[in-house]
């Protein structure tokens, strides 16, 4: 389980210099943080010379604090003409600030307010976890890891190519400047990076020598004697580099549209293959579905990835309306009925033990619950005052219009087939006729992934869902989506939408009453009543399939190859993977969620990049996992 987030308390030392209650002690020197960020965290790791003329440079930082320094970085990317394409700022902060104080802190430094604007419109909700904000059109990436450095840090996959050691004095905050956090520091390092910190103490020098560091003393800032510069000796990562950037992806549904935005942001040239027909441009349709994250009591991995997978949602989707993107959604607000006493209890001990901010999760009793939607509800629940819903094909319209011209979509196209050969991958259609050629695939077709790559360790379930739509004049709608078992949606030109039905090993693409019933009822159960004037022989509704895993969690990652020797002692990093294989597939019922996550996940995995959530979420995601859990299985069976 996470640990609950403490946020910062904003307070001011007697010469106005921002203090910490908890450390007892200031944020920077009195001098001033930007001077201290340029001599000691910039110039002590020779930038910005070192990141020129690179295509991707990666800062790691041990404490975000005011963000100063990130401010500072970034203001001293945009001024440098040689600067890297692509600039990542990692960042861990145990204690962050919420963006009232931030926007108090930085309120004192003029010189940065285009670029501390920015970052406050992007400052994220206050709830563990790792968060990415992206800035200049994406060039400037900065991720940020709610959490403590030590634990946040084994979780991060990055390859850092210089270090910002920055903390409180270490006699007050010894845990960041421990061997520990070193060692951890060091592993998170590319060869040849270097770090940086305004504190010379003997017990700092010496965490870094034990963990593979030159450390070297320096003219410090101000008044400061002295200040560490160190490069690392042993080091960890090697930051993967792809040869050439062309991808084919099969599937424009949500998931194809995310991996073929997330690749032409990077500089990929995509073709996106679909069977179906090109829809006409603009017409974000009838269905419209939920986005909500899932809280409970222990904060499981679920919970987690949920939560990982809506924060990266309201970032894309505010970052592609921000460009311009015509999508049609709505931050409503999501009403989670309790569906019994139990699940009422674990709702309250779920806000009670895990500290969340009001903004992302609280509880509602049914009067709080009823008022918030404009109707009378038949429990009170959860209130996510940050969800709702939005129009799937707008998304998929938007993220196709973003992808631009590096994306061609070749719609009324199937690949019938995929083959590797010396130059890549093959799509191929019903014919043999070759579609198109690239040295990476990505499988975003849902079911039929496992059509083209069969991987026998994987099973995926087909689950039909049928919704129904509401006609305004018999229907008195929510204000907000509520959930329990079921959704209702709020009226939308005038009609609301309830569902959806869950139904196994059904093949029947066409939309029945009885499925309708089955929605009434669910209705019934959220609006008691409400449903009386409904008859459902004579609703419409529209038919999907879910893609479902076991484990009801997505596959997004490289697919293995089941064939090659399997490793004594399988772990996923050492499954054997089929080069250039990708899926990102069988997103359940919450392909809106982490359709972008697993997308944006994909293209960090692909491009070397710091990877957008913890390591131990991507590896519940890794589509390794099924044939790791057989492996293991046949070998505790030999033993
Ligand atoms: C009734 C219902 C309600 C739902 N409500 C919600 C909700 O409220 N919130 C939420 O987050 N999720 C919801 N979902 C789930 C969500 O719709 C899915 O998770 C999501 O659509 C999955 O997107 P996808 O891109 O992975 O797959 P799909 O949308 O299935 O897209 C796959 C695409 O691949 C194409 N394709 C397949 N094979 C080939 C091939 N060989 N060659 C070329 N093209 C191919 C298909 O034509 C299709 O367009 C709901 C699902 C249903 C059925």
């Amino acid at each position: 389980m996470s640990a609950p987030l403490v946020p910062a308390r904003l307070a001011f030392a007697a010469d106005g210099t921002p203090f910490s209650q908890a450390f007892g002690d200031v944020y920077h020197s009195a001098e001033g943080g930007p001077g201290q960020a340029r001599h000691v965290f910039l110039a002590g790791n020779g930038l910005p010379g070192r990141w020129r003329g690179r295509r991707r440079f990666t800062l790691l930082e041990t404490g975000f604090g005011l963000g100063l320094n990130f401010l500072v970085t970034w203001d001293a990317w945009r001024g440098d003409a040689g600067r890297c394409e692509r600039l990542h700022f990692v960042s861990l902060e145990k204690h962050p600030f919420s963006r009232h104080d931030l926007e108090q802190l930085h309120a004192r430094h003029p010189e940065f307010a285009p670029l501390a604007a920015q970052l406050h419109a992007a400052w994220p909700l206050l709830v563990p976890g790792v968060h990415r904000l992206e800035f200049e059109g994406g060039r400037v990436v900065l991720t940020l890891a709610f959490a403590d450095a030590t634990h946040a840090l084994r979780e991060l996959r990055l390859a850092a190519d210089a270090v910002f050691l920055d903390g409180f004095d270490p006699r007050r905050n010894p845990e960041l400047w421990s061997p520990e956090l070193m060692r951890v520091v060091a592993r998170a390092c590319a060869p040849g990076a270097t770090a940086a910190t305004w504190s010379a103490a003997a017990s700092v020098r010496e965490a870094l020598r034990s963990a593979g560091f030159e450390v070297q003393k320096r003219p410090g800032f101000a008044q400061k004697r002295d200040m560490l510069q160190a490069r690392v000796v042993r080091s960890g990562r090697e930051a993967a580099a792809p040869g050439e950037r062309r991808a084919l992806v099969v599937g424009a549904g949500i998931a194809g549209a995310a991996v073929s935005e997330r690749l032409c942001a990077r500089g990929w040239e995509v073709t996106l293959i679909e069977r179906q027909p090109r829809r006409p441009a603009g017409e974000p349709g009838r269905h419209a579905g939920v986005f909500h994250p899932v809280v409970t009591p222990d904060d499981s991995l679920f919970a987690r990835l949920t939560r990982a997978g809506f924060l990266a949602a309201l970032a894309r989707w505010r970052a592609l309306q921000a460009a311009g993107q015509a999508l049609v959604w709505d931050e409503c607000g999501v009403l989670q009925l309790a569906r019994d006493e139990r699940e009422a209890v674990a709702q309250h001990n779920a806000i009670a033990t895990l500290g969340l901010p009001p903004g992302y999760a609280q509880q509602a009793s049914r009067d709080a619950a009823s008022a918030y939607a404009g109707v009378p509800l038949a429990a009170g629940g959860l209130w996510f005052p940050s969800s709702g819903w939005i129009r799937p094909l707008s998304l998929i319209d938007a993220q196709l219009a973003a992808a631009g011209a590096r994306l061609e979509a070749r719609f009324g196209c199937e690949a019938a087939r995929i083959t590797r050969g010396p130059d890549g991958w093959t799509a191929t259609d019903r014919d043999g006729r070759t579609i198109a050629r690239a040295p990476v695939v990505v499988l975003a077709n849902a079911a039929d992934a496992l059509k083209l790559a069969p991987q026998r360790a994987i099973r995926i379930r087909r689950v039909r869902g049928q919704i129904s739509f509401l006609p305004g004049e018999r229907f008195a709608a929510p204000h907000v989506v509520v959930l329990r078992g079921g959704f209702v949606l709020p009226a939308m030109r005038g009609e609301s939408i309830a569902g959806a039905s869950y139904d196994f090993d059904d093949d029947d693409p066409s939309p029945r009453a009885s499925s309708h019933a089955g929605n009434l009822e669910r209705l019934a159960r959220i609006l008691p009543g409400a449903a009386a004037d409904l008859d459902p022989a004579a609703l419409q509704g529209v038919v999907g399939f879910r893609a479902v895993a076991p484990d009801r969690l997505p596959l997004i990652g490289a697919l293995c190859n089941e064939d090659a020797a399997a490793p004594r002692n399988p772990r996923l990093a050492t499954l054997p993977r089929c080069e250039g294989l990708f899926g990102s597939f069988a997103f359940g019922s919450r392909g809106l969620l982490w359709a972008g996550l697993g997308a944006e996940l994909l293209a960090s995995h692909l491009e070397g990049e710091p990877l957008p959530l913890e390591a131990r979420l991507a590896e519940a995601l890794d589509p390794g996992r099924f044939l790791l859990r057989t492996l293991r299985r046949t070998t505790s069976a030999q033993a």
